[in-house]
């Protein structure tokens, strides 16, 4: 009796871990023939600056166009391209059409914008990562002043004197750095005054219970204030609600992004959203 339920056990467990290895294969394949054909693409979406009133940056995000890829969420189509290795051209391939992306919107703009790009963890472990965006940014000729680099805290904890050293050289260049998923790793404040960035991402899950409870909304309110007391600017991902965008505002955080402001869109609609605003001087 208890062989029988084992063997079943083991079916079972044979059947998910095979599903889920074919589903990587599967991804695997969609990615490189969407490197192949050029069938990534960027969508951007804003980050509101309170204090001016208006978008003063965005975060390119990547999308696919391949049918074969569209039952997959693009965080699943990332974590596999970071077990094969194919996170490595896809990152190269995000910050050229970034690069490029902002060029053409600044033209449009008066006061430039910023462009955020999301860094994998694997990009920074590689020995030629500065050279890498040094390369990119020269062959597209972009400000490096307009690049803010998303990197997470988990990304820098192995070898992490080496990684610091490598953001400040990326800092040299005029680039800013931006601390995503702030709260979600290691979070360890020993380290945070160490690292040469600029602005603090407060996570979604954050944000998310910010009108749960007092407990949580204090939270934020001192992740905020801790920032601007070692000079850091904060901005807050994943904001929905006017309820939660006022009670940022009234902690004084710098930037706000999320679906309240936009949901991520593509270049004619980030074009045409940035204009509209200039017109109209959007007031939330
Ligand atoms: P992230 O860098 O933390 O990006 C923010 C994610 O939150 C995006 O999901 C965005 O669409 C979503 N978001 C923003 N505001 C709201 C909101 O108000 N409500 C909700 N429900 N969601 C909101 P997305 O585009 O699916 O990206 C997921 C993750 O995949 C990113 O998290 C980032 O870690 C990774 N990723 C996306 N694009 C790239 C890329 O080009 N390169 C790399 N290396 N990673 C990327
Ligand atoms: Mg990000
Ligand atoms: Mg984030
Ligand atoms: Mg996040």
């Amino acid at each position: 009796q208890a062989k029988h339920f084992g063997k079943n056990c083991y079916k079972v467990f044979d059947e998910t871990v095979k599903r889920e290895v074919d589903e990587k294969v599967e991804i695997e394949l969609g990615i490189g023939e969407c490197l192949r054909n050029n069938k990534f693409e960027l969508f951007f979406q804003p980050l509101f600056n309170v204090q001016q009133g208006r978008v003063t940056n965005v975060e390119a995000l990547l999308r696919t166009k391949s049918s074969a890829l569209s039952k997959f969420n693009i965080f699943q189509i990332i974590q596999t391209a970071e077990i094969t290795g194919q996170i490595l051209e896809i990152d190269q391939w995000v910050i050229r059409e970034a690069c490029r992306s902002i060029q053409r919107i600044n033209e449009h703009m008066e006061d430039p914008l910023h462009i955020s790009v999301n860094i994998s963890a694997l990009h920074i472990m590689q020995q030629d990562f500065v050279k890498n965006i040094k390369t990119i940014l020269e062959e597209t000729g972009v400000e490096p002043g307009w690049i803010d680099l998303e990197i997470t805290e988990t990304s820098l904890m192995e070898s992490f004197d080496l990684n610091i050293a490598k953001l400040f050289e990326l800092k040299e260049l005029g680039i800013s750095l931006h601390l995503d998923d702030f709260g979600t790793g290691y979070s360890s404040l020993n380290y945070l005054n160490r690292l040469p960035i600029d602005h603090v991402k407060i996570d979604k899950s954050f944000v998310d219970k910010m009108l749960q409870s007092e407990k949580d909304s204090k939270m934020v309110e001192t992740i905020i204030a801790l920032s601007h007391n070692i000079g850091l600017q904060v901005v807050a991902e994943g904001v929905e609600h006017e309820d939660q965008f006022e009670l940022l505002a009234s902690y004084q955080c710098e930037l706000i992004q999320g679906y309240y402001i936009s949901k991520p869109v593509n270049y004619e609609t980030i074009i045409r959203f940035i204009q509209n605003q200039n017109i109209n001087h959007m007031s939330i």
